[in-house]
């Protein structure tokens, strides 16, 4: 994973050359950053002194995950006759892709591209960063989430869109930000249990994120 918030920005990014089909939007910003949710299954193998190998980086980010939702939600799609379905599917599998290549292009980690087969890209292997690089890179999840907020915030003022939320959403900016700098603290003092309280956070922040997205969705897909 490259940062969730980094993920979701690059999501906002490709909103201008997105068509204004229903759905579709909403699609790619969850599939930026859904596939990185496969760390609750490594948090509940942690818990339950269960290996964690194999977890992080290869169901969620794999290019037959990507044609396995288009699929189901394209059925969906002729089951229920609303052609949203389809929008949504097809805006994950895009959003997913996204992700996967992301994660290819500035992480220092193998992935499992085409899941089950077991093979791992890495376009850095060799590149080991320093130590103190690696911490930092936890509590940035905070300030990309704290970022990602911002650039929410910064469109739904633009388009006069879902104004009765956005004095709630400040406040998850404002508490992201605090995260980040507390835990930019914690992690270089903290030697023991940094990653328990960091991981529960981090995870809350995520669901706290797609909550937001979804809650956001009239400013997501705004079309003028
Ligand atoms: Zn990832």
């Amino acid at each position: 994973m490259a940062q969730a918030g980094i993920h979701a920005l690059l999501g906002l990014a490709v909103r201008k050359w997105t068509p204004a089909r229903t759905w579709l939007m909403l699609g790619i910003l969850l599939g930026n950053l859904l596939p990185d949710t496969d760390n609750l299954a490594v948090a509940v193998a942690v818990v339950a002194k269960l290996p964690t190998e194999g977890l992080h980086r290869t169901f969620t980010h794999s290019l037959f995950t990507v044609i396995v939702v288009i699929a189901v939600f394209y059925l969906v799609q002729l089951i229920a006759k609303r052609p949203q379905w389809g929008n949504l599917g097809l805006g994950l599998g895009i959003g997913i892709l996204m992700h996967i290549l992301l994660d290819l292009l500035i992480w220092f980690k193998g992935v499992a591209i085409l899941w089950p087969l077991p093979l791992w890209l890495n376009f850095w292997s060799g590149v080991a960063p320093p130590v103190w690089w690696d911490k930092l890179m936890l509590p940035a999840e905070f300030l990309f989430f704290a970022l990602f907020f911002v650039a929410l915030d910064v469109l739904a003022r633009k388009q006069k869109t879902d104004g009765g939320y956005r004095r709630t959403l400040r406040v998850w900016t404002i508490i992201q930000a605090a995260l980040f700098v507390i835990f930019t603290v914690l992690v270089y003092i903290m030697s023991k249990g940094f990653m328990t309280i960091y991981g529960a956070l981090y995870l809350l922040s995520l669901g706290l994120a797609i909550g937001v997205i979804l809650r956001m969705r009239r400013t997501v897909e705004f079309a003028a």
